[in-house]
């Protein structure tokens, strides 16, 4: 049977099926200028000539344009960035190829370490002329001098580039001033604030390179991205040709959209339907696949789900045939390099047939030979989906991509709009640059690195000036004759948190053992870890005995308590700057800088055993205030008294601003936890019914932004979605919010119908 039959049996809960025909290879023949021992080291992979889209971009990037490759998984990207490059340093062996009158050199920039190890595995010894080096925060001493003293191919990261190798560029000139090529691996991963700090990373970087004499070529490769050469620009500051016509053969395969359907009991009449956890789903077809000798992987959101699918998997297969329940496995991060291969070998070689995994598979193990991918859960981003699909696929045989829909919103919507998930266009990575709070922290670190002048103002874009005083101002930079100065001794780059974890961890540590178990982000810290929250680490509960939040410790026991906890918070906004407004006839949109506080206030216990509400707790923990940035909408007391009555106003608010946040990320690269909301149907600095929908990091992150420039289409596809849902007063998979401050109350999934329409009533 084919692997899609087995799936198609289930019609009912298979909502789309399309199929993706066989692509032929498009093949042109090596150019000339390749150096013959580069190409005889692809000739002895068996790469004899190069796709069409391969030699696209040696031709660019041999011309010296910056270029960027955005093709699907497994079209070689990498052979495009490393023939150029290794060609480079092989003109490096007679003297030709020097740069300036330095050595040619390569910097290649993973966003994970994982990554960097496998592209310094396959560079390998491959070639007597490159020495790759790896340089992250895992090397000895001894490993990082021989980097900086011999290496020529440098895998690294933005974190060690802010870090270590752009403050000490100093020890760093044989290779900095010898870049001919800055490679940007996999440069999706760089959106939202991250984003924003890489974008000036790679600003810092270019004035480093400049400073000892080097004018790199930038090759950035991604599989897929919305507007690559607007991307790279975005990111590199630097004018980026795209390369995106994907001319690799693809074999064809079939792509299924799945619901799980409603629990019996708590179907669409009762009051909270419940459907199937998709992880169970899941482990259920991953059964049936590997009983049809399908290859299948599975992706899951969490270490916890990949273990309830394997396992759910293997108690099925037991019961039918023992011997395929051990051809079964999970894939955990903070496996051993031997493990990993070891788990490569056996899916490769087919005697594994299921393996669930958490996305840390897809930076670190190099996998062929699979029938069916599984995602549970849409990963967050249409290309990252595409990613996952593109895994599947051997010479010759269809595969198989299914998309098992988790109980929320944009799920949902997903699986029934198949046109917005499978669609030409991938999302946009939005990022914003000019963010105050991520600029003045690398103006910081860029005047340590060399005095700031006047001629840095075009690299760090139109904010600079701005930036540089407020430095001044908080006498941080000093101006002096050849430029502004760091005046401080500490190190300027420990300002800028380019991970944005939000200021140091909150440490968790057993109360009987004083070992530290964990930590939790300080942002989510309050709702996490407050004295009497239930905390799972690593399928262990623990109960907090106490929070000291001055000093940013949890302490904790062991026990379960056979209930969990949820925070309740209160939230308000406050507008600080309309920066732009659009109006709608009784309606108006806005978009802006705002203040967000919120106090984490009581907790609420409910039974994992099915008792129900146990109760809530009153908790005494600070305000917290978050300056960023929103995008809002009002509608006048008139338009809105006309569509509801008094009481529903309120619930109904509430409910669009769940779904539209659930629905955002459809349109920007963020997930539903960058962004968060606040209604109310009476706001103080607008005097109406107000919805608020803002980035969660200080300054912003261009997701409000996004949501504001396409707000008719944002607000159309949340109406959507809600009308849609057939629950009948709401539920998870519409307007439920798993991380609402106030409990998921009140909700008026219709009354938001409502008020949605009245709104956009008003856009046309
Ligand atoms: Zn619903
Ligand atoms: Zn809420």
């Amino acid at each position: 049977m084919e692997p899609a039959d087995i799936v198609l049996r289930h019609s009912e809960r298979v909502t789309h099926v399309e199929h993706v025909p066989a692509r032929e290879a498009v093949v042109e023949p090596w150019p000339e200028w390749v150096d013959p021992d580069v190409r005889a080291m692809y000739e002895a992979e068996g790469i004899t000539e190069l796709w069409g889209h391969q030699a696209e971009a040696l031709h660019h990037i041999h011309q010296g344009r910056h270029t960027v490759v955005s093709t699907g998984t497994a079209s070689g990207k990498s052979l495009a960035f490393q023939a150029p490059a290794l060609t480079t340093l092989a003109a490096g062996r007679t003297g030709s190829g020097l740069q300036g009158n330095r050595m040619p050199s390569v910097l290649y920039l993973a966003p994970t370490k994982a990554l960097a190890a496998d592209q310094l595995r396959r560079l390998g010894t491959a070639t007597d002329f490159a020495r790759p080096a790896t340089v992250d925060g895992d090397n000895s001493r001894e490993e990082r001098a021989w980097a900086r003293d011999h290496a020529n191919y440098l895998l690294t990261n933005p974190d060690t580039l802010h870090h270590t190798i752009l403050p000490g560029h100093a020890r760093w000139s044989r290779v900095l001033g010898g870049v001919s090529h800055v490679v940007i691996d996999e440069c999706h991963h760089y959106r939202g604030v991250f984003g924003a700090h890489v974008a000036h990373v790679l600003r810092r970087l270019r004035r480093i390179c400049a400073h000892y004499g080097a004018d790199p070529v930038f090759v950035l490769s991604s599989a897929t991205v919305a507007e690559p050469d607007v991307f790279a620009q975005r990111l590199t500051g630097l004018d980026v040709v795209a390369v995106t016509d994907d001319a690799s053969p693809h074999a064809a395969q079939t792509i299924a959209l799945w619901e799980p359907p409603l629990l019996p009991g708590f179907d669409a009449d009762s009051q909270t339907p419940v459907r199937r956890a998709a992880n169970t789903e899941a482990g259920e077809l991953l059964t049936d696949l590997v009983l049809g000798r399908v290859r299948t992987l599975a992706f899951v959101r969490s270490r916890r789900g990949a273990e309830t699918v394997a396992a759910t998997a293997q108690r099925s297969l037991a019961e039918v045939d023992p011997e395929l329940a051990a051809r079964v496995a999970t894939y955990r991060g903070g496996y051993l390099p031997e493990e990993r291969r070891e788990l490569e070998r056996r899916l490769r070689d087919g005697d594994l047939l299921g393996l669930a995994s958490t996305n840390a598979l897809e930076l670190g193990i190099d996998i062929a030979g699979l029938d069916a991918i599984i995602s549970v859960g849409f990963p967050g981003t249409r290309a990252a989906l595409r990613q996952q699909f593109g895994r599947a696929g051997r010479a010759g045989r269809d595969s198989l991509g299914i998309l098992v829909a988790r109980d929320e919103p944009l799920d949902t919507y997903l699986v029934h709009h198949p046109e917005a998930l499978l669609g030409a266009q991938v999302e946009a990575s939005v990022f914003d640059p000019d963010n105050p709070y991520v600029l003045g922290p690398h103006l910081a670190a860029a005047a340590h690195e060399l005095p700031l002048t006047e001629a840095d103002f075009e690299l760090f874009g139109p904010r600079t000036a701005e930036g540089i005083s407020a430095l001044e101002d908080a006498e941080l930079l000093r101006k002096r004759p050849a430029g502004w100065f760091w005046t401080k001794r500490e190190r300027a780059t420990d300002l800028a948190d380019i991970r944005s974890s939000g200021g140091s961890p909150v440490q968790i540590v057993d109360a009987g053992t004083g070992r530290l178990i964990g930590t939790v982000d300080a942002g989510s810290a309050d709702a996490a870890v407050h004295e009497g929250a239930v905390y799972v680490h690593q399928g262990e509960v623990h109960v907090v005995n106490e929070y000291d939040v001055d000093d940013g410790v949890a302490i904790v026991h062991r026990e379960d308590p056979e209930y969990s906890t949820m925070a309740r918070s209160v939230t308000e906004v406050t507008i600080t700057d309309t920066e732009r407004n659009k109006q709608w006839g009784d309606a108006a949109m806005s978009f802006g800088s705002v203040d967000v506080v919120t106090q984490v206030i009581s907790y609420t216990k409910r039974s994992t055993t099915g008792a129900g509400m146990l109760g809530e707790e009153l908790l005494d923990l600070p305000q917290r205030t978050l300056p960023t940035k929103a995008v809002w909408w009002t509608l006048s007391d008139d338009a809105v008294k006309k569509a509801l009555s008094t009481a529903d106003i309120p619930g109904a608010a509430h409910a669009a601003e769940h779904a539209a946040i659930g629905l955002l990320p459809l349109l920007a690269t963020c997930d539903r936890w960058d962004i968060g909301g606040v209604s109310t149907a009476l706001h103080s600095d607008t005097g109406t019914l107000t919805v608020f929908v803002y980035d969660g990091y200080p300054g912003g992150a261009g997701f409000a932004e996004r949501g504001y420039e396409l707000a008719q289409r944002w607000l159309t596809v949340t109406r959507d979605a809600i009308n849609a849902c057939e629950c009948r007063s709401g539920c998870p998979s519409c307007v439920y919010s798993p991380k609402c401050g106030n409990g998921n109350e009140p909700l008026d999934k219709f009354g938001a119908v409502v008020l949605l329409d009245t709104l956009l009533a008003q856009s046309r």
